[in-house]
């Protein structure tokens, strides 16, 4: 293994493609990595078909490098199959990590979700409310798609992952990082600890620069558009959701530096169990906080009741990975 040119697939599942576009960034460093690897399957940007994959014995490949999340019964096969043609399976991007954007649809059951995106969205006309068919024949062919499953998962609660590189989409210098992995691999087969995760140790708060209040005390909660932000000042403290408490850093506080709250893209802080639970707590812990015995219940529900889309709000990308990681309904 050693010195001998790796080989890398690079696949993507349920996500925006944005993921794809964030490898990309490596700019001139992707000649350092054509150096040591080769591509093996890349279907974004070369041409690919199952028997490719099939066709690679078990671990063959050395690095799988894996963005979106688990949506539907080919999501599920091709990382299965991924996994065992693979040595090393890193989840990229925070839709592997934690099932993402698209893992708000967990908040739905599958019907709805047909009901919403084939009837009811303003730009579609279905009057006979015609949704996708797992198998369809026209004329000599049978057709077959996928079946959708309704729900989202991350990476790892369908295979074993060894890596995790979580943003929406990573930072570029987590990429670089995994660079600096994959050159100690392909030079001595040298890897970090299984599990390991590519970003801080600590939160978005540690790394943003912005004023904070020695002691946080909020009345009022503003959506973003609703109130000109101080560009130094903390945005939580100027009563603006930022998810920086409750988040992982490794970003360099990206979105505070164009003054934009942080909306938790790296996902939960290395202890927290459910990342949303966190800015829950660490919100309650500091709305009205000196006029604790002066509010009311009412009037604390009415402060809260301004948080628009609670669970879009706090679980943006972890919902998958949550506590409660989807509506259930009861079988019949
Ligand atoms: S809450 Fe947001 S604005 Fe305030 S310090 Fe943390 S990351 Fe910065
Ligand atoms: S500031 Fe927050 S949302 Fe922005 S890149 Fe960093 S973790 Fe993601």
């Amino acid at each position: 293994m050693k010195n001998k040119k790796l080989k890398i697939a690079i696949y993507w599942f349920g996500s925006c493609g944005g993921c794809e576009v964030a490898l990309v960034e490596l700019n001139e460093k992707i000649l350092e990595l054509a150096e040591i690897a080769d591509i093996v399957l890349w279907p974004v940007a070369l041409d690919f078909k199952y028997e490719d994959l099939e066709k690679f014995k078990a671990q063959e490949i050395d690095i799988s490098l894996i963005n979106g999340c688990i949506a539907n019964f080919e999501n599920e096969q091709i990382a299965k199959m991924l996994r065992e043609k693979s040595k090393v399976l890193i989840a990229y991007g925070s839709c592997a990590c934690f099932g993402g954007i698209p893992g708000l649809v967990n908040l739905a059951t599958k019907e709805e979700v047909y009901k919403i995106a084939y009837s009811e969205t303003p730009s579609t006309i279905n009057p006979k409310f015609t949704t996708p068919q797992q198998s369809y024949k026209a004329d000599a062919h049978e057709l077959e798609l996928p079946e959708f499953y309704g729900y989202s998962r991350a990476l790892h609660q369908v295979v074993e992952v060894d890596y995790f590189v979580p943003g929406c989409a990573p930072p570029i210098e987590s990429t670089e990082k995994l660079l600096e992995i994959a050159k100690e691999f392909a030079a001595k087969g040298a890897l970090p600890p299984k599990g390991t995760v590519i970003g801080s140790e600590k939160s978005v708060c540690d790394e943003c620069e912005r004023e904070k209040a020695e002691k946080k005390s909020i009345s009022k909660i503003y959506r973003i558009y609703e109130k000109e932000a101080d560009p130094k000042k903390c945005l939580l403290d100027q009563g603006i959701i930022c998810m920086g408490p409750a988040t992982r850093g490794g970003c360099k506080a990206r979105c505070l530096n164009a003054n934009q709250p942080c909306i938790g893209c790296m996902g939960a802080l290395p202890e927290a169990l459910d990342q949303g639970a966190k800015m829950l707590s660490a919100l309650a812990s500091i709305i009205g906080i000196e006029e604790e015995k002066a509010l009311s219940e009412e009037d604390l529900k009415k402060i809260i009741d301004k948080v628009a889309d609670p669970a879009g709000s706090f679980y943006k990308f972890s919902l998958p990975v949550g506590i409660i990681s989807r509506k259930h309904t009861e079988k019949k």
